[in-house]
């Protein structure tokens, strides 16, 4: 406990600590000791074992020991990324004079310190704390509590973009899911509603509240006016009150962590809800778009399609499979531009080749404008400058054949808006090799200043003379092993052994050599000639240093003058190196344009599964099987999909919705043909269910899914569902499966894939005009069972299991009495009181021909685990091994 009353009976730094704790709650504090953060009371507790670093004491604080621990300043961002990816916030304290300083106010003065920053998921900046190849959302809640409208703001502080939509609750958490954010922000009393919170949870993103009024629309508008230096904020479009207020919270809560130092940020973008395909969180994640339900990127649809040169081209890729597009026209747009590149393979490899080149100009920016750039960055610019010039003629000199497509046509305009006097400058000024840090100097090259140039060789042509002196004592004293050295303590000094000092008092006539230290073995001198040379060399640093900073700061004062050109530059050749991978990957994946019209068809001809695809490719494991889909609004547009486990429906599911997805983010699509209209929500209901841990039952889990599908999909929508009902018992199951799917054909009139054990529901085919029945079509061979992973239209072989069982060596006389149980069964149709039980058999649980039980296996069969203490256990163990 540190609380304010304490304080007083601190020791002058706890008293400081316990200050700056108290400021900065919820916060790990990191405060600077000389060359170290330290970390005190719980806090220490808490870094100590999640960076496993030992935990020591320091001292007393209410006459108990003060628990602390420590990392290297020069080691700090490894710690602290690693924290931050677990979710704690730290606050950064720095020492803001040097310890001379407070020395001179007094013994007892205590060094200035302050909280400079907040570290927190959502606001980092640095490059080794962030993950090149995707965005770090900070993301921004608020209800309106009258209309209960809920609005949610997202920025990238380390690349400016800022964005705003309203939503409702029934769509909140997809579309926080789709934003994947590092941390969400609210006011507290709405995280203090609980059903509130859920939704939040979901997307596993810390959640940080913050006082209600820092979202109080009036203020907000005020800061946002202030912030784009404009009017009125109709410019960037009709915002919405509850809009306003997360934009306003979302940038008080930077200001906040970047301790008052706002970064860039553009303009804030309006999103409107039906301009994305919305995809709910479930889905999403089992489709295992930008990473696997392991949470791996290896594996997922990103990964196969993000061929991207550079790490904004990357990011753009994932963002817009993320968010496909709603709008044909939009869509088609995108297309274009990666059929352009697929159209002209010699442009689309000059451009990657110069992309190759390009560095990350829009993190480099975001960390200029907050004063925490390098020489680095600087350099980026320029490179950046200097490759969007070569990229806009590469563009520009193609146009003059083919024409440009709209989109490209923009992204040319402006690359070739770049600013090449200020490339030329920051050439001119940096030097080949720079430094990480400002702050040391050594960035800037020779013959740009001319004062510098002065000051560097003053400095290093004293440095020269020194090196000269050593020469000239060690003859004057007859030392031979005399040595000019240097410390930060002494500055320049003269080394003699002990056993030569008095050599050199005796040589020393003129009273020379001036005695300042005896360390073990040696002896040190200076001179005043030394010391005045010293002095100069210091003298000429410190003037080249300053003059170095001046240069710096000017250069990034000139680079965040233009940063608005700048930041349009980065996303234009991140939206280039986009559309030139898909178009990559399109042609060495042979993928085709999809056509997405205002229809509601959906015809796919021999469309694939993009991943399993690759990986039968990378592991040289056969070739895919294609198959055709076709479930158009005003034909058939269910399709009722049976056949045995492993025969390869839930791939042919999946690869459908994918082929969705990927079509509307503006890719081309694994397949011969694709033709649909643009679909507005996509829906599944399949496979693993992760809820579990939550204390959901799987069957809750999957009936909750299904009811959102059927209380919300429209005609535009398209859905997948892969085995409805099977987590409970076969009637219930059964029951349910059909009526979801009645309801589907006539209520929701959605396109749909539905997939089954459920035999019984083939019948449906007969009575809904709009059902098709088809099949995964399986050939037997040798006493082999070879899936051909066809899609055919028909009904599966229901005698199928027996064959299957049959193969796998279940004795004669079981397969036979099957046989007839299943003829019985047929005969009752689906009326008698057993008739589902044959599908509920799984196909490959046939077990072995009938075995002997082993005493082990008798006696393990009695044990209850539960009720076993360790001790139990262990003599049970014992018993086993005896009975073996
Ligand atoms: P089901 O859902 O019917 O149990 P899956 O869709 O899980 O079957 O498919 C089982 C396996 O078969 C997949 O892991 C995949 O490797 C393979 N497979 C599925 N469809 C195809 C296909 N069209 N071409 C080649 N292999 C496929």
């Amino acid at each position: 406990g540190a609380g304010e009353d304490t304080s007083s009976r601190a020791t002058p730094v706890m008293a400081q600590f316990l200050v700056l704790k108290q400021a900065n709650p919820g916060s790990l504090l990191f405060f600077r000791m000389g060359d170290f953060y330290e970390l005190f009371f719980e806090d220490a507790e808490i870094a100590a074992s999640a960076l496993g670093i030992t935990l020591t004491k320091r001292g007393k604080h209410m006459g108990e020991d003060i628990p602390m621990c420590g990392v290297p300043v020069h080691a700090a961002d490894a710690y602290l990324q690693k924290l931050i990816r677990m979710g704690h916030r730290v606050a950064v304290c720095e020492q803001l004079e040097d310890p001379a300083e407070a020395r001179k106010r007094g013994s007892k003065a205590v060094v200035k310190r302050d909280v400079v920053r907040l570290v927190t998921p959502g606001t980092l900046t640095e490059d080794n704390l962030l993950d090149s190849r995707s965005h770090n959302f900070l993301v921004s809640v608020t209800r309106n509590k009258a209309t209960g409208d809920i609005a949610i703001a997202w920025a990238d502080i380390s690349s400016g973009e800022l964005a705003v939509m309203q939503t409702s609750s029934n769509r909140l958490s997809a579309d926080l899911t789709r934003l994947d954010p590092r941390e969400i922000i609210a006011a507290d009393t709405l995280l203090a509603e609980p059903e509130f919170t859920e939704l939040l949870d979901r997307t596993g993103a810390p959640l940080t509240p913050l006082p209600a009024v820092k979202f109080d629309s009036l203020a907000a508008e005020r800061r946002l006016k202030e912030q784009f230096d404009v009017k009125a904020l109709e410019g960037f479009g009709s915002f919405t009150r509850p809009e306003i207020s997360a934009l306003g919270g979302l940038l008080e809560y930077v200001l906040i962590t970047q301790a008052g130092k706002l970064p860039h940020f553009r303009p804030p973008r309006r999103e409107v809800a039906s301009s994305v395909l919305l995809i709910d969180p479930a889905t999403r994640a089992n489709l295992e778009l930008t990473r696997t339900l392991g949470g791996e990127r290896r594996g997922s649809l990103l990964s196969v399609i993000d061929d991207a040169i550079t790490a904004a081209g990357s990011r753009c890729i994932a963002s817009r499979l993320s968010n496909p597009l709603c709008d044909p026209y939009a869509i088609a747009n995108r297309l274009d531009e990666v059929a352009h590149f697929v159209a002209d393979p010699s442009l689309r490899e000059d451009v990657r080749k110069l992309l190759a080149r390009m560095p990350d100009l829009e993190r480099a920016l975001g960390r200029v404008a907050i004063s925490r750039g390098g020489p680095r960055d600087l350099a980026a610019v320029r490179d950046g400058l200097m490759i969007a010039g070569h990229l806009a003629h590469r563009l520009g000199g193609s146009a003059t054949i083919s024409g440009l497509p709209e989109n490209l046509d923009h992204i040319c305009e402006t690359l070739s808006w770049t600013d090449l006097d200020l490339a030329r400058d920051l050439d001119a000024a940096l030097d080949h090799e720079l430094p990480a840090f400002a702050r040391d100097g050594g960035f800037v090259k020779q013959g740009y200043s001319v004062d510098l140039d002065e000051n560097r060789s003053l400095r290093d042509e004293t440095r020269h003379v020194i090196a000269g002196l050593q020469a000239r004592y060690s003859e004057i004293s007859g030392i031979k092993s005399l040595k000019v050295k240097h410390n930060n303590v002494l500055g320049y000094f003269i080394e003699v052994p002990a056993t030569s000092a008095s050599l050199l008092q005796t040589a020393d006539k003129a009273g020379l050599f001036i005695h300042r230290q005896t360390v073990a073995s040696a002896m040190r001198f200076v001179t005043t000639e030394l010391a005045s040379l010293d002095q100069r060399i210091a003298a000429a640093a410190e003037k080249a240093l300053a003059l170095e900073q001046e240069i710096f700061s000017t250069l990034c004062a000139r680079v965040d003058a233009r940063r608005d050109l700048l930041s349009k530059i980065a996303d234009a050749s991140a939206r280039l190196d986009a559309a030139a991978a898909l178009a990559e990957v399109a042609e060495r994946r042979r993928y085709v344009r999809p056509r997405v019209d205002g229809s509601t068809g959906f015809t796919v001809r021999g469309g694939r599964h993009p991943v399993v695809e690759a990986a039968l490719q990378d592991k040289a494991a056969g070739s895919f099987v294609a198959n055709d889909c076709d479930v158009s609004g005003d034909a058939r547009r269910l399709c009722l999909l049976t056949g045995p486990n492993m025969a390869g429906k839930s791939t042919y599911l999946r690869q459908n919705a994918l082929i969705v997805i990927l079509a509307q983010m503006g890719s081309f699509v694994p397949a011969a043909d694709a033709h649909f209209g643009v679909v507005d929500r996509l829906f599944s209901r399949v496979g693993a269910a992760d809820d579990l841990a939550r204390g959901r039952s799987t069957f809750m889990v999957e009936m909750v899914e299904t009811a959102a599908i059927l209380n919300q999909a429209t005609e535009r929508s398209f859905v997948i569902l892969d085995e409805i009902g099977r987590g409970t018992a076969t009637y219930d199951g059964l029951s349910i499966a059909w009526a979801t799917l009645e309801h589907l054909h006539g209520e929701n009139r959605c396109r749909a894939l539905f997939a089954t054990h459920y035999h019984e529901l083939t019948q449906l085919a007969a009575k809904l005009p709009h059902l098709a029945n088809a099949t995964m079509k399986v050939k037997e061979w040798q006493d082999q069972i070879i899936f051909l992973h066809e899609v055919v239209a028909g009904v599966a072989d229901r005698s199928y299991g027996i064959h299957v069982a049959q193969i796998a060596g279940l004795p004669a006389a079981v397969i036979n009495r099957a046989q007839q149980v299943l003829e019985r069964l047929e005969r009752q149709g689906a009326k008698g009181p057993t008739s589902g039980l044959a599908e509920d058999l799984p196909l490959f649980a046939a077990a072995p021909a009938a075995k002997r039980e082993s005493a082990v296996e008798k006696r393990l069969s009695g044990v209850v685990a539960d009720e076993l203490s360790p001790r139990d256990a262990l003599a049970l163990v014992y018993e086993l091994k005896s009975l073996l």
